[in-house]
């Protein structure tokens, strides 16, 4: 089939020639491609700006012998117009971007569930659903959960004795008890280990009462959980403003 259509949203894009651009693409039903957009740099592109990080379109695409070809793009929802103005979703979408890149390890690999995750957390970004930072940390951990590294909040992730547990080891998989804990783990607060399990099965009414505090300590392990599960860290994420 040399022409189909889908839904995607926009993760990168990159100069191509003079006028032209490649367009990373989480699609709905195709995975994470990279597809070539002719004309788009220039002013009267039949594109216009629909093809920016955080868009989500619907596409056709002409399968190419290498990448593919954007053909048409319609709006489905633009995401960037809400999140551009505002230095700290616009860094926290672009982390999310940055994330889903790297959790869609294979090229043309269908990963359904990634990319809802993706477009749920742009979209309660974009409409300031809840604070921006939750909306970070749900989605890392979700998208986490989807790998298959959810880190433990409460049984031993090793020898799995009902919690909860004091410490929280970032190399295994998330709490651990007293016997099993490695030399270096972390010992976050029972109010953290409780706001990350809320982050992880969408438990917003709790999640939302959390202190200041407790968002920091999770926002910081949550990053350290990512960096040694993506085994490095995402260049955007220094960059988001938290609490
Ligand atoms: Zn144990």
């Amino acid at each position: 089939m040399a022409v189909y259509r889908d839904q995607a949203v926009v993760l990168r894009t990159q100069k191509l020639g003079e006028a032209d651009r490649i367009i990373t693409l989480f699609t709905k039903e195709h995975g994470r491609i990279k597809a070539v957009a002719k004309g788009v740099r220039r002013t009267k592109s039949k594109f216009g700006a629909r093809l920016e990080p955080t868009s989500y379109v619907d596409l056709q695409l002409f399968a190419g012998k290498s990448l593919d070809i954007v053909t048409e793009v319609a709006s489905i929802e633009n995401f960037g117009e809400e999140l551009s103005g505002d230095y700290k979703d616009w860094t926290t979408a672009n982390s999310i971007l940055e994330a889903a890149e790297r959790f869609t390890e294979n090229e043309h690999e269908p990963a359904l569930q990634q990319f809802n995750l993706v477009v749920g957390a742009l979209r309660a970004l974009a409409h300031k659903t809840y604070d921006s930072s939750l909306i970070l940390d749900a989605y890392l951990l979700r998208s986490l959960a989807v790998a298959g590294f959810a880190p433990s909040m409460t049984v031993c992730s090793r020898c799995e004795k009902p919690g909860p547990h004091k410490y929280f080891s970032l190399v295994g998989g998330g709490s651990v008890c007293s016997d099993c804990k490695p030399s270096a783990a972390a010992t976050p607060t029972p109010e953290t280990l409780q706001l990350m399990a809320d982050l992880m099965t969408g438990e917003w009414v709790g999640a939302v009462e959390s202190d200041p505090k407790s968002r920091r300590e999770a926002s910081g392990l949550i990053a350290a959980y990512l960096q040694w599960h993506l085994e490095r860290g995402l260049r955007s994420l220094p960059l988001v403003e938290r609490i």
